[in-house]
């Protein structure tokens, strides 16, 4: 037999963490690794949080597990916490991100179906656009590495270019339920919404009673220096998926939504086994203190900008590096042509002991854990720098 036990659908790489401290992984071999990455945007407390380490302690000790068939004294406290502090009216738990843009798709085509109009089921998503890994989920992104082999998908999805209101706008007929979209889309380059561009969906939604669904999976939760990045575009959505951050490590989703957004997910409509139990709740809980509690947020602004501005420094002593973008600690070097990001990820972890992630249209993302400091900004930079000047070195 060949095939591995873990299924081989990741080329995994050398990189085997045992151990997390901090901003810091530590492999089998006891070698230590800037972690700039935080496990693709999710430890944003970094490794090792003792607050959080303890309320998982506790409430392991306490109460693991339930089921959605009682009542839920902590996930009501947490929807309640979340609902007094976003747009949302109403929330579900997941266990993951996909599973929390399923539920908004099943809420946006439910809520039609509520309205006597089912045949609006259309969900308009964009090009480069990732929202998981499930058939539906796979089914609202045109990328082929993600769909070939697995259609039928489901049907009802259009999916035109990010960015183009214009085509958003042709696309809109009388079948559409609303539009599914990426605040910054993080896997397709980290790339942020434009102002016009948003705005322009939400008064298409607002004009022709579309719903507007956000994915701030990625995006959400601190990462962008606000508590959810639509907040610096001055609207809200009507329905929202969350996870990464949420949990910061702990299998954690939401799907976040207006009372009117949800009015057709009524008793029996949707549910989840593990979707918000007491464990998970413990740590959603934890997690929403540190990130609401005093000066979070500031920080993320304040040391995003820092290392922003130092990303920024290194492009004119580097000839291998394009633009710097993305908002808050979501940021991404875009690398010129010559130059593969996903090659210069792995030169960078293997020979220069900092992790980040590759993206679409040639960008290195830096998703730094959210509570780094000065010392690992400049050690961030540090690496990238020599990691640049011998990766082009041995390039030429
Ligand atoms: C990661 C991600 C997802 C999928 O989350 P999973 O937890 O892997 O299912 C969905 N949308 C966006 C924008 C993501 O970045």
């Amino acid at each position: 037999m060949s095939i591995t036990p873990l299924m081989p659908v990741y080329p995994r790489c050398d990189v085997r963490p045992v151990r997390g401290e901090g901003c810091y992984l530590i492999g089998e071999r006891g070698e230590r690794y800037l972690d700039f990455a935080s496990g693709i945007a999710v430890n944003l407390l970094g490794h090792g949080h003792p607050k959080l380490v303890k309320a998982i302690a506790d409430q392991a000790a306490t109460l693991m597990h339930t089921s959605n068939l009682y009542g839920m004294p902590l996930g009501e406290k947490f929807a309640q916490r979340l609902v007094d502090t976003t747009f949302a009216d109403t929330v579900f738990f997941t266990n993951s991100g996909a599973e929390a843009v399923e539920c908004a798709i099943k809420t946006a085509r439910r809520y039609h179906y509520a309205n006597g109009e089912a045949h609006r089921h259309k969900i308009i998503s964009f090009d480069n656009a990732f929202h998981g890994r499930t058939l539906g989920t796979i089914s609202a992104t045109s990328q082929p590495k993600m769909r070939d082999g697995f259609e039928p998908l489901l049907p009802g999805f259009t999916v035109v270019p990010f960015n183009d209101l214009e085509a958003a706008t042709a696309a809109v007929d009388e079948n559409t339920a609303g539009f599914l979209v990426e605040t910054v889309q993080g896997e397709g380059g980290v790339t942020p919404a434009t102002q016009e561009f948003l705005s322009g969906l939400r008064k298409l939604c607002d004009d022709q009673g579309l719903l507007l669904i956000l994915d701030e999976v990625q995006c959400g939760y601190a990462r962008t220096g606000t508590f959810f990045a639509h907040e610096q575009y001055g609207l809200t959505p009507d329905i929202m998926a969350v996870a990464k951050g949420i949990g910061a490590g702990f299998p954690l989703g939401a799907c976040l939504a207006t009372e009117e957004a949800a009015k057709g997910m009524v008793f029996g409509t949707h549910g989840s086994t593990y979707g918000g139990n007491p464990l998970a709740m413990a740590v959603g809980l934890t997690v929403l203190d540190e990130v609401l509690g005093e000066g979070f947020l500031d920080h993320v602004k304040g040391i995003g900008a820092r290392l922003r501005s130092a990303l920024e420094q290194l492009i004119p002593n580097h000839d291998m590096f394009e633009d710097v973008r993305g908002l808050g600690l979501m940021l991404g070097v875009k690398l010129k042509d010559d130059f593969d990001a996903r090659a210069f990820v792995a030169h960078l972890r293997d020979n220069h002991g900092l992790l980040t992630v590759s993206a679409g249209q040639n960008v290195v993302r830096i998703l730094p854990p959210l509570v780094i400091e000065e010392s690992h900004v400049a050690e961030c930079v540090e690496r990238l720098s020599a990691g640049a000047r011998s990766f082009a070195e041995a390039a030429a």
